[in-house]
């Protein structure tokens, strides 16, 4: 399997290219609308066709390239299914397993950042793959004081889902502040500051605590990911960049 974390500055994003060997089928986990044109490059340069975009929820702090990359590749648009988008194209599920080419990736609810969330896992033979969206961080969770956010319901996903996999599986978030790229599910069971070793209790008061500004993309952001990452008409104009591109056919 070919596999590429993929980086865009301005919202700290990364996004995960998949491939299947044996198919040239691939997939880019939560891709963002402004490095679109850099993941076509990247797929062009492994000559490799786009066959999915996979997100794993509505994110509020940037577009999703999605509906780029399908114009762009002609790519097929994975969302969470409970999501209802009328743009997705196939709706994952936990419990159902999807495929891309040989790659198999089992989607894992995780609600508690949105109340849709979900993470996806692939295994390997040689190591376990989770990716955690915005579920769970290096060092750090996703905030849940906007949109459908309830961190109970974000301790419960992490706990039962994450901390219950093996020690040994590979974290890879769909957001790092601070240029971190991976870590493990040991690792953030025994060193995570919001959740390692604390009970839902101090884990609500740390998450209440946080005091975290209001996110600059959430008005536009959200309403353009209902529509798998198309640009609203009232995108401000600071960021109405990636969008404009497209207009001219960049
Ligand atoms: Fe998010």
């Amino acid at each position: 399997m070919l596999f590429k974390q993929l980086f865009e500055p301005d919202s700290s994003t990364y996004s995960y290219l998949l491939a299947c060997p044996n198919t040239g089928e691939c997939a880019i986990i939560d891709p963002v609308l402004d490095t679109a044109q850099r993941d076509l490059s990247v797929l062009q340069a492994h000559n490799l066709k786009l066959t999915y975009t996979i997100d794993t929820h509505i994110h509020a702090d940037h577009l999703s390239g999605a509906s780029r990359l399908k114009a762009l590749t002609d790519s097929k648009i994975a969302y969470p299914a409970i999501d209802e988008l009328p743009c997705a194209d196939i709706g994952l599920q936990e419990g159902v397993t999807f495929r891309v080419g040989t790659i198999e990736i089992h989607p894992l609810f995780t609600p508690g950042h949105t109340d849709h969330h979900h993470a996806y896992l692939i295994n390997t033979p040689v190591h376990s793959m989770l990716f955690t969206g915005d579920a769970l961080m290096i060092d750090g969770v996703g905030r849940t004081d906007f949109q459908s956010g309830d961190s109970e319901v974000l301790y419960k996903s992490i706990q039962q889902k994450f901390f219950t996999l093996p020690d040994e599986t590979l974290v890879y978030p769909c957001h790092d502040y601070e240029r971190r790229h991976i870590s493990t599910i040991a690792q953030e069971k025994e060193r995570n500051k919001h959740i390692a070793g604390k009970s839902m209790e101090e884990f609500k008061q740390t998450m209440e605590g946080l005091d975290l500004p209001y996110p600059r993309k959430i008005d536009f952001a959200v309403p353009g990911n209902q529509e798998c990452g198309q640009c609203p008409d009232e995108i401000p104009e600071q960021y109405q960049g990636p969008c404009a591109r497209f207009d001219q056919g960049e």
